[in-house]
């Protein structure tokens, strides 16, 4: 055995015996070797899939089972010395990843081996890594001449510098706004939790009364809750000004400029690269084929939304002016009266759902819900080496009794552990060279409340959601029968259909034959009343149509605007979002309001072109929870075909091919309208 565990070739990683001082030079060492051993293999005179990618691909795989564990002990059980380790192997491992598709010898490599007699040999998973390669190889502008190739880097360095800009002034604009209230009328209606946050802050600033910020945590309560609207006008304007000409702090970390410079540039890399535009750029990795297909997709939801959006306008409005007297319904009053209203006609809160939802009930319902799908078992394994004394380790086997996976659930928050909920790879379903099956392994992680005394952790409806959401992405990785890693599972799933098998997975949790076996009263067992249920799934399309119309403004907004801007013929920023909002919303915002001056994801980040995934998901996971539907939500048929068409061929075809094998046709948006109550 060697001495350095994260080098060994173990089918778990042997978290204790990771000493942080030998991450640093590990890594250096691993990356040096695959280096050499790469450019050894692509010295072949003859390349081939078997010789060469092949044995690359088993090389990455290496690496990362080998940072898999840091990068996760990082996430789950932070240090100063693990973070320094982690932080100085990043940019590293960065550069690795970023020269690979600079490398001209891999290149030509991946192009023989499409264009000779083996292409046709190997199998479907192999032709499509070298099909992604080829076209990653495209997109990270190989195929340039020398000098647009120059030309290339330096607008995808501008570009990085611009994104971050962006980010910063949102940031600083963020926190240069604050408010301090000495006089606690000021904030009636506002919760205990959300006050108690403000008073945190004024402490923390040695100041007397609450402070207000517009961090989403502080401003969110205040718009819902709080009775007094001048307070509400207040944050609203500073809030939808920030980083804009516009505002309390007007000119002062103004996006505008950068704005026009990222879309300008944008546009220029999709020209080099020989697209029409950066939407189509943007498409090239997609399950969505053309700009126009996405155009169709979100005009066909408006129109269908739209109608619904203003009947709930109309009740919203109705219900401000008789019972509350208000008659003119302003920006900064929607979210408050929604909430006055949501509380009317609802009465239910997540606190009231709790009892039902103790954790061990709910990990048997789960895993009981996945029995009846998929025909897998899920047990507990004892004695495995973990990073804190409340993670479980668990195996899934198969109806035959093989292993097929297994997994770290980690579910309660923690010192040193980052916030949310997620799922990661551990180690990806592989072939060995000599035959045997790499077992994928997966980490689950949660952020509830960890247990007090005796009584099990008690989650809200809402947490069991996340639960079951994070175990479906679980599943993807997990019960692949892919054998090539860069396709395994999650790997190589094109971005607006990753969110397929975990989103669908939510929908066991609103059906009452699911919650029978998940939800169960922690003290009598009894299960939830009818009353409780029906309460439960009509506020679950409270405002839906209002919030549908919302994400496709945004979602247009986006397509539209890197497919129209040019500030020299009069298609201004504001100008493309004017013309959306004149179609798509049922509420104009004020004149001052500058919404995309905060649009961070597709300005700082990874949903440019892309927003519109969050609604293509959707329409993917309720269309095919509605085979279910069809069939028996528990039907066991179903369920095999959902394993073996979606999850197990992971990424190893093309994202569409696969949901019409499940679902028999093309998706529609039939279901999503209908879950959501609008039809
Ligand atoms: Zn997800």
């Amino acid at each position: 055995m060697s001495a350095n565990p994260l080098l060994e070739d173990l089918s778990l990683p042997q978290f204790d015996r990771i000493a942080v001082p030998d991450i640093e030079p590990t890594v250096d060492r691993l990356l040096a070797e695959i280096r050499q051993t790469t450019d050894q293999l692509l010295a072949n005179e003859d390349p081939s899939w078997e010789r060469t990618l092949r044995p690359i691909e088993d090389l990455d795989d290496r690496l990362n089972r080998a940072w898999s564990p840091v990068s996760h002990l990082h996430n789950v059980a932070d240090n100063e010395a693990l973070r320094a380790a982690y932080n100085a192997c990043l940019p590293r491992l960065t550069a690795y990843a970023t020269e690979k598709y600079q490398n001209e010898a891999l290149y030509q490599t991946c192009r023989r081996v499409r264009d000779g007699s083996e292409y046709a040999r190997i199998g479907t998973a192999e032709r499509k890594i070298v099909d992604n390669a080829l076209r990653d190889f495209r997109l990270s502008g190989i195929e340039l001449a020398l000098n647009e190739r120059q030309r290339f880097k330096q607008v995808k360095q501008e570009l990085s510098r611009l994104q971050t800009k962006f980010e910063e002034n949102l940031l600083d604009a963020t926190h240069a706004w604050k408010k301090l209230i000495t006089d606690a009328s000021a904030l009636t209606g506002l919760p205990e939790t959300a006050q108690a946050l403000a008073r945190h802050t004024a402490e923390r600033e040695s100041k007397d009364g609450w402070m207000l910020t517009l961090e989403f945590p502080s401003y969110r309560p205040v718009m819902a809750y709080c009775a007094n609207a001048a307070l509400r006008e207040e944050l609203y304007t500073a809030y939808v000004t920030r980083a804009s000409e516009q505002g309390p702090h007007a000119g002062r970390w103004d996006n505008s400029a950068v704005m026009d410079e990222i879309l300008r540039l944008r546009a220029e890399l999709a020209q080099l690269l020989g697209f029409k535009s950066f939407v189509e750029y943007s498409l090239a990795t997609k399950m969505a084929k053309s700009p126009q297909q996405v155009l169709d997709f979100l005009g066909d939801l408006v129109r269908r939304a739209k109608p619904v959006a203003e009947r709930e306008l109309e009740e919203l409005r109705a219900f401000a002016a008789q019972r509350h007297g208000v008659n003119t319904l302003q920006a900064w009053d929607i979210a408050y009266y929604s909430e006055r209203l949501r509380e009317e006609k609802y009465a239910i809160s997540q606190e009231e759902l709790r009892p039902y939802f103790p954790v061990p009930q709910v990990l048997h319902g789960l895993f009981a819900v996945a029995h009846r799908l998929y025909g897998v078992r899920v047990a507990a394994r004892e004695n495995t080496d973990v990073w804190h004394p409340d993670v479980r380790f668990f195996s899934i086997t198969d109806e035959r009794g093989e292993l097929r996976a297994l997994f770290y659930l980690d579910l309660y928050a923690r010192p040193h552990k980052r916030g949310g909920a997620w799922m990661d790879e551990c180690v990806s379903r592989r072939c060995r060279p000599d035959g045997t099956v790499q077992t994928p392994v997966a980490y689950l992680n949660c952020n509830f409340t960890p247990p007090v005394g005796a009584d099990p952790v008690l989650l809200t409806h809402d947490e069991v959601l996340t639960l079951f959401h994070e175990f479906g992405h679980g599943l993807h990785h997990m019960l692949t029968t892919v054998d090539r890693p860069s396709v395994a599972g999650i790997n190589g799933v094109a971005w607006d259909a990753v969110e397929l098998p975990s989103q669908i997975m939510e929908n066991w949790c609103w059906e009452q034959e699911a919650l029978n076996l998940l939800g169960r009263h922690f003290r009598t067992g009894a299960a939830l009343e009818p009353s409780l249920f029906a309460r439960l799934r009509a506020a679950r399309n409270f405002q839906s149509g209002m919030q549908m119309v919302r994400q496709l403004e945004f979602a247009l907004f986006d397509i539209r605007l890197h497919m129209e801007h040019n500030p020299a013929a009069g298609r201004t920023v504001q100008a493309v979002i004017h013309d959306v909002r004149r179609e798509v919303a049922v509420l104009q915002p004020p004149d001052f309001n500058r919404f995309q001056h905060g649009f961070a994801h597709i300005f700082a980040g990874g949903y440019a072109a892309s927003y519109y995934s969050y609604k293509w998901a959707e329409v993917l996971s309720a269309d095919a929870y509605s085979k279910f539907e069809e069939c028996g939500i528990l039907d066991a048929a179903t369920g095999r075909e959902f394993l073996q068409c979606i999850l197990e061929p992971g990424g190893s075809r093309d994202a569409m091919d696969l949901f019409i094998s499940f679902r028999g046709r093309e998706p529609n948006v039939g279901a999503l309208l209908r879950h959501s109550g609008i039809t």
